[in-house]
């Protein structure tokens, strides 16, 4: 992988993961009104949220860019 803007190949993957979707308060709180049923509620949202992002950001010049 290059950079685009000065042709470095002095670049670095990144990956951005959004925050919606599961998160670990969310499965307890299923926990704590489902039991454990709410919990696996908790952990499916986990596999519904694939939204991470992958770019990649240049050591020479800071470009941020992506595949
Ligand atoms: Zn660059």
């Amino acid at each position: 992988m290059k950079c685009p803007k000065c042709e470095s190949e002095n670049v670095q993957v990144h990956y951005e993961t959004e925050k919606q979707g599961f998160s670990g308060s969310k499965g307890c709180c299923g926990w704590l009104l489902f039991g454990p049923i709410g919990l696996l509620c908790g952990l499916c949202g986990k596999d519904k949220v694939k939204s991470e992002e992958k770019y990649w950001v240049c050591n020479n010049c800071g470009a941020k860019f992506y595949d």
